[in-house]
């Protein structure tokens, strides 16, 4: 006799293995004035370019890691997996696709424009077509293996025009490669003039575990965008280990809504900040308002009789703030509160936050008032 399984019982089965064996590790930054708070990683990779890992794998990590947004963004010209997995620009999006649906991640399509430096490598993100990217000049150096026309080939316009004609977003990664910059990060006029044809909007300030002060003083001259990425290429867990830390760089983008239109739109606005290891960086006109945000002073809950305030100072964020002043250097754990005293007249003390860069070498000042 046959036994019929009714199908919501599969259902049932297939839901709470994902639902029973899946932690995720949320990351805590407060909304601020108008817009929400999203975590996202703009520049991963997958199997359909160097990386280590199949498409899915990657919108597991995200959302374990408890992010908003991903963009899979695999190389379009670097296909070392060629003689076992067929160059498909548009495959780590398609497949990875559905798995995004349902785990309510927002998935980017994008890729990764590889040339030498300059204009070295660039991002393209809500992108509509990746095959596109690929130019005559890199067919023709897979099929005859001639070097250095392709990679050093001056036709590193057509992809980034392309992307640009689909609406997509083109930043510049990782600017202080040593690979790339051997002699130091300097940008070039190459970037200079995509930024002026406004192909080019945005810098990754970070880049897995680099962090590049310069290109944050680029973003305030040259109108950029703050992006902050782990380009991870293998498990998120065994990223975490090689960059010894416990979350991957995040770009925090301040949309309207938490969908991958508003993120676009906030993208373009330049309403983004980088979180990387225990820093915020990012320009002050955003920054500033996320750690008033991010660290809540309550009212005074006990004076006492010589009019000593105790006051509850909460960190509503993940990320630990070291803030210093001439008296004391106060460590408020990401997640944590503390306990201050506030004198008998005194209503605020004013602090440095020596983790909060809002230029290359200048930390945010911090005030914290009851
Ligand atoms: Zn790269
Ligand atoms: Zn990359």
């Amino acid at each position: 006799m046959k036994t019929r399984i009714p199908l919501f019982a599969l259902i049932v089965i297939s839901f709470q293995a994902f639902s029973q064996h899946t932690l995720r590790k949320e990351i805590n930054f407060p909304d601020i004035e108008g817009y929400h708070t999203l975590k996202c990683d703009f520049h991963t990779h997958t199997v359909f370019s160097d990386g280590k890992v199949w498409p899915t794998v990657r919108v597991d990590d995200a959302w374990r890691m408890g992010l908003d947004a991903i963009s899979i963004t695999d190389h379009i010209e670097y296909q070392p997996h060629k003689d076992y997995i067929p160059t498909n620009h548009d495959a780590g999006y398609e497949i990875a696709l559905p798995h995004s649906h349902e785990t309510n991640l927002i998935l980017i399509k994008g890729s990764e424009i590889t040339r030498h430096m300059p204009p070295g490598h660039l991002n393209g993100i809500f992108i509509t077509d990746s095959k596109k990217l690929e130019t005559e000049a890199v067919r023709k150096y897979w099929e005859t293996g001639e070097t250095d026309t392709v990679r050093d080939a001056l036709d590193y316009m057509k992809p980034i025009e392309e992307a640009n004609r689909q609406g997509g977003f083109v930043f510049w990664n990782h600017p202080g490669w040593a690979s790339q910059a051997p002699n130091g990060i300097k940008m070039y006029d190459v970037h200079k003039d995509l930024i002026k044809k406004g192909l080019l909007k945005g810098v990754e300030v970070v880049n897995w575990d680099y962090w590049y002060p310069e290109a944050l003083d680029w973003c305030i001259e040259y109108n950029l965008t703050v992006m902050s990425n782990s380009d991870v290429h293998e498990p998120s867990g065994t990223f975490l280990e090689m960059a010894d830390n416990t979350h991957m760089p995040v770009t925090l983008v301040f949309a309207k809504e938490r969908t991958e239109a508003a993120i676009k739109e906030a993208l373009l606005a330049g309403r983004t900040a980088a979180w990387f290891e225990d820093k915020i960086i990012g320009k002050e006109e955003f920054v500033d308002p996320l750690v008033k945000a991010c660290i809540k002073v309550n009212k005074p809950h006990y004076v006492s009789e010589n009019g000593t305030k105790y006051v509850l100072v909460e960190n509503l964020s993940s990320c630990d703030f070291t803030l210093v002043n001439d008296q004391q250097t106060l460590h408020l754990k990401g997640d944590n509160s503390v306990l201050l005293t506030y004198g008998k007249d005194e209503s605020e003390k004013k602090f440095t936050a020596k983790n909060v860069f809002i230029t290359s070498d200048k930390n945010l000042d911090v005030v914290l008032r009851y």
